[in-house]
């Protein structure tokens, strides 16, 4: 199907988010490509019955875990990367032998569209659906009675999702959002910093789940920072960005108008133009930043980022501390005592030291979040087992029979069972 039907696809996302070819392989489609390959070579291997150790108590014996598909699991997906988001876990639920019933988000209707129009053409009918729909069709289906739900979207909906569920005691994924940080440490490497930052923000607009939400700098980084980020931006997207066929658009006006009011809750040292027509806002750095304000309080979800300096390491993963446990977190350092730090006092759902978001092009990285930005992880095997139950199984043999556990009850029988135990 994606192979077939690349071009309506690539259609379908630049109808919805100007999103450019290039950005529909590197955000959509070679996810899903890696995935397959992957769930395709080895899902006879993670189906088979994996063995484990019996203790001397329950032999003769031998044990293990048989996985079994949970049934029909209902996708719900959001808007940034429309056809990622709804067919990734589609993937690892087919490969574990489930139903599904996919529901694309109703803001980019031509990817919701496009995904209506293909699935049934492609998958057996009997087992798959695709049902199109805003917030009466979501309400509807999440009143049905599923076997899983695997939601991706904001907190606000998580809660929706979580709390209908609960009426069948469906056990939901949530992959939620939130602010994911970027640090610099004293000893980065700026220039790599700078580029790759750019390019995490600039992707998509910067609406994507897992972007550089907001960078702390270290003492004495933040002008030389700023300035590297200038030069990546303007080699990556030229000197006007508003006009560049290679940066995509604002999802839509609402959005538009709360990303244009966030540009003003600091002083724009890169980018601040917009142009409503388009629904085009150039990658714009914010320092000066109030962090009572929405835009350090709230997920940007576009193409801004604060930047806000901090004395060192120590500070930056306090100032991270106080929030909510982030969806990812990125660390840009040439240290590996600060590696190990970051690592150990920073709760995240994923991690990139000295990059951004790089974790979900390794399919055997399971991904997702913890606390406010999620529960329950997919990607390679952890997919495969999030829409599995691992069904627990020990076959006994009949001799010799150890007696112990059966009454009458002794005190050398008790003895025996402690010495066992
Ligand atoms: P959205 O508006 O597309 O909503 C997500 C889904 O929820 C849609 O399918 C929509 O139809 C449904 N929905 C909306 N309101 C509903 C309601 N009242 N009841 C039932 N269903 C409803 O997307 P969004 O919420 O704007 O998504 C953006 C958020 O998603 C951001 O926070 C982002 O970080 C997060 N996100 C997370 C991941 C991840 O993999 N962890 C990926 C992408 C986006």
């Amino acid at each position: 199907m994606l192979e077939e039907n690349e071009d309506a696809i690539a259609g379908a996302l630049h109808a919805d988010l100007a999103k450019p070819a290039q950005e529909v392989v590197l955000g959509e489609t070679a996810l899903l490509f890696g995935e397959i390959r992957q769930a395709r070579s080895r899902m006879e291997r993670w189906a088979r019955p994996r063995k484990v150790a019996t203790p001397p108590v329950a032999q003769p014996g031998r044990s293990f875990i048989q996985p079994e598909p949970l049934g029909v699991a209902l996708i719900i997906g959001a808007w940034n990367y429309p056809i990622q988001l709804v067919l990734a876990p589609l993937i690892p639920a087919i490969a574990a032998g489930n139903c599904a019933v996919l529901k694309p988000s109703e803001i980019t209707p031509n990817a919701s569209k496009v995904l209506a129009e293909l699935v049934p053409k492609y998958l057996d009918r009997e087992a798959f659906a695709v049902v199109e729909g805003a917030v009466p069709e979501t309400t509807a289906l999440l009143e049905q009675k599923w076997d899983h739900v695997f939601y991706t979207g904001g907190a606000a909906v998580g809660r929706i999702v979580m709390k209908a569920a609960a009426e069948h005691l469906t056990p939901v994924t949530l992959e939620l959002g939130g602010k994911s940080p970027a640090i610099i440490d004293g000893d980065a490497d700026l220039e790599s910093a700078a580029r790759r930052l750019a390019w995490g923000k600039a992707l998509n607009a910067g609406q994507t789940c897992i972007a550089p939400d907001y960078v702390l700098v270290s003492k004495g980084q933040k002008a030389p920072l700023i300035e590297a980020l200038r030069k990546q931006f303007r080699s990556m997207l030229g000197p006007d960005p508003l006009a560049s066929d290679d940066y995509a658009a604002v999802v839509n006006e609402k959005h538009f108008e709360r990303l244009t009011a966030l540009l003003q809750q600091g002083r724009a040292v890169i980018g601040g133009q917009a142009e409503t027509a388009t629904r085009k806002i150039a990658p714009t750095v914010l320092t000066d930043v109030e962090l009572d304000s929405d835009l350090m309080r709230e997920e940007i979800f576009g193409p801004i980022l604060p930047v806000i300096e901090v004395n060192d390491l120590d500070d930056a993963i306090e100032f991270v501390r106080r929030g909510d446990k982030p969806l990812s977190a990125y660390l840009f350092t040439r240290s590996s005592a600060s590696e190990k730090k970051f690592l150990r006092d920073v709760a995240c759902g994923n991690v990139c030291i000295n990059d951004v978001m790089m974790f979900m092009s390794v399919p055997d990285l399971p991904f997702g979040g913890v606390g406010m930005s999620g529960m329950g992880q997919y990607h390679g095997q952890a997919g495969f087992d999030r829409f599995s139950h691992l069904k627990s199984v020990i076959r006994r043999g009949r001799f010799p029979e150890i007696t112990i556990r059966f009454a009458p009850y002794n005190a050398f029988k008790t003895k025996l069972l402690k010495w066992f135990a």
